[in-house]
């Protein structure tokens, strides 16, 4: 439904977007990840069709967004980083005038309202003047704003910034009510906002893609990095020793705190080493008051590689 490749965007000197590919299908909801200035945005105009790139394509249901441009739009549906509301209108009436923007006749227009109130939850409020709403709610606006001409696909960009834990929660359940009906995009620097709502978690940083996968791949991918925690009382000389010699192991790190040891044992790829490291602790007779798998976190994984990858674009740029 979306495809995407090799897109590249220059603004002048700086590069904001490099060789970024991907495919969705029908229906998928992707998480887009990204720290602030990872390239999120930039990438969200140019698949709306309101950027140009600098080079590659993309397509919405099989249409070009730059050479199809306006058959490509009818079929997205767009909330932009900041809604284009006018404030001084009614929510009806705003919701008419988007309408006639996309040359919907009345009859349908009354019909795809009465639809969108509905699901966005605006009933209560369309007679309201915009500018005197709660954020939350203005935000549901510009949700159903973009649904009105029941688009394939739906593109919000940072759909929750700016809202409080309750409106987030209330936007949050829209997205996922709107799932299956629509393929949606979705960009976010938080990670739990994608992790929670996402079928799929594309990573971005520093202009290009840095991961790829469902929230249980990528977990499955930081739990590879997982080690093992262990302290026993002994000096961290013998622990070092005895530990880098059982079989599976990598790398073993040592605290010493008083009489006990600290270990951090990083497991060879596929190794499971708990049972083994058990059998050298009683085989050494050393007390033992804690081991454990230590996962690093989809957080820290997040932290990692887009703290990497800012570090490549500034050198690419510098
Ligand atoms: P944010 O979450 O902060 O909106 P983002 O991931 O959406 O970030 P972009 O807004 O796409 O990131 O910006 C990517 C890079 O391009 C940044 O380095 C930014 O400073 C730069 N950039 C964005 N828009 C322009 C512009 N109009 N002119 C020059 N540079 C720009």
């Amino acid at each position: 439904m979306i495809h995407v490749e090799n897109l590249v965007k220059w603004y002048g000197p700086t590069r904001a977007v490099y060789n970024i590919s991907f495919d969705v299908p029908e229906g998928q909801i992707v998480g887009f990840l990204g720290p602030n200035g990872a390239g999120k945005s930039t990438t969200i105009r140019m698949l709306t069709g309101y950027l140009p790139p600098t080079s590659g394509a993309a397509s919405i249901d099989g249409m070009d967004v730059t050479k199809e441009s306006e058959k490509a739009r009818r079929q997205i549906g767009y909330l932009p980083e900041s809604t284009p509301l006018y404030m001084e209108m009614r929510v009806e009436e705003f919701l008419h005038f988007r309408g006639k923007l996309m040359d919907m006749p009345r009859g349908d227009r009354v019909k795809a309202i009465d639809y969108v109130s509905d699901r966005c939850g605006l009933q209560q409020i369309r007679k309201r003047v915009i500018g005197q709403l709660s954020k939350g709610n203005r935000q549901r606006v510009g949700i159903a704003q973009a649904l009105l001409h029941d688009p394939k696909v739906l593109i919000l960009d940072e759909p929750t910034s700016g809202l409080d834990p309750v409106q987030i929660g209330a936007v949050r359940q829209l997205i996922q009510e709107l799932k299956g009906k629509h393929t949606i995009l979705l960009s976010s620097h938080i990670l739990p906002e994608v992790e929670k709502t996402a079928d799929r978690v594309i990573i971005i940083a520093g202009g290009q893609i840095k991961a790829d996968g469902s929230p249980s791949e990528l977990r499955q991918r930081v739990g590879q990095g997982a080690s093992v925690l262990v302290q026993v009382k002994a000096s961290s000389e013998s622990v070092q020793k005895a530990f880098a010699g059982v079989e599976g192991v990598e790398a073993v790190e040592v605290h010493q705190q008083g009489e006990w040891v600290k270990a951090v044992v990083k497991p060879k790829p596929g190794s499971e080493l708990r049972e083994r490291l058990g059998q050298t602790i009683l085989t050494n007779g050393w007390a033992i008051r804690e081991m454990r798998n230590e996962t690093a976190s989809l957080e820290q994984f997040f932290i990692q590689i887009t703290a990497d990858q800012s570090q490549v674009a500034e050198e690419s740029v510098a």
